[in-house]
């Protein structure tokens, strides 16, 4: 299957299982059965940030942290480490 456009009043009135079977054959069309993985490594270098988020479990005050700021030693363990 090669470019095309499907316009919006298909996408809103199609039957699920005739979308569910384009969208197939679209993806497969385009990565076939292709999996990519990326590896990522959060490294916080510092638990402290200027915003005050209610929802934030991350962030906090200097005197809760033994040291605001992660050294270089713990910066490079933690990227070998992964
Ligand atoms: S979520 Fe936490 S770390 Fe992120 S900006 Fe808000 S207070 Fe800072």
């Amino acid at each position: 299957m090669g470019a095309q456009t499907i316009s919006t009043n298909y996408l809103l009135n199609a039957p699920l299982p005739e979308l569910l079977e384009q969208a197939a054959t679209l993806r497969d069309c385009g990565h076939a059965d292709r999996l990519s993985y990326s590896r990522k490594v959060f490294i916080p270098l510092t638990r402290l940030c200027r915003d005050s988020c209610s929802y934030c479990t991350f962030a906090t005050t200097p005197s809760k942290v033994p040291t605001p700021y992660l050294s270089p030693d713990d910066v490079l363990k933690d990227c070998t480490r992964g």
